[in-house]
């Protein structure tokens, strides 16, 4: 096998999983307040909330807002064509049948 495709293969692969990977898990621990949502030193009287989370101590993935737009393109593209092929089938119900009409 050739060097430069199997360099090709494990990359898409390797891909695939951080596709996979960032589809599934979407957030990650925000890295500034270590995932409690407070600013760093804050203290009882003087509490702020995390500026990079806003208070959630999660922060989305780079790469999890395209996973799941594709994701949902390709599912709406999908479903689309169910519902062409489902209007084609009432269609096709809904006309009589022909050879009724010009039996000898
Ligand atoms: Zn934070």
């Amino acid at each position: 096998m050739n060097a430069v495709v199997t360099l090709a293969l494990i990359a898409l692969i390797a891909f695939a999983c951080w596709a996979v990977s960032v589809y599934v898990y979407p957030f990650r621990h925000c890295g500034k307040c270590g995932g409690t949502g407070r600013k760093p030193g804050s203290t009882r009287r003087r509490f702020d909330l995390c500026k990079r989370c806003s208070g959630t101590g999660r922060v989305q993935r780079i790469g999890s807002r395209t996973a799941h737009r594709s994701v949902l393109s390709v599912r709406s593209e999908i479903a689309k064509e169910r519902q062409r092929r489902r209007d084609r089938q009432a269609d096709e119900r809904a006309t009589p049948p022909r050879r009724i009409g010009n039996r000898p």
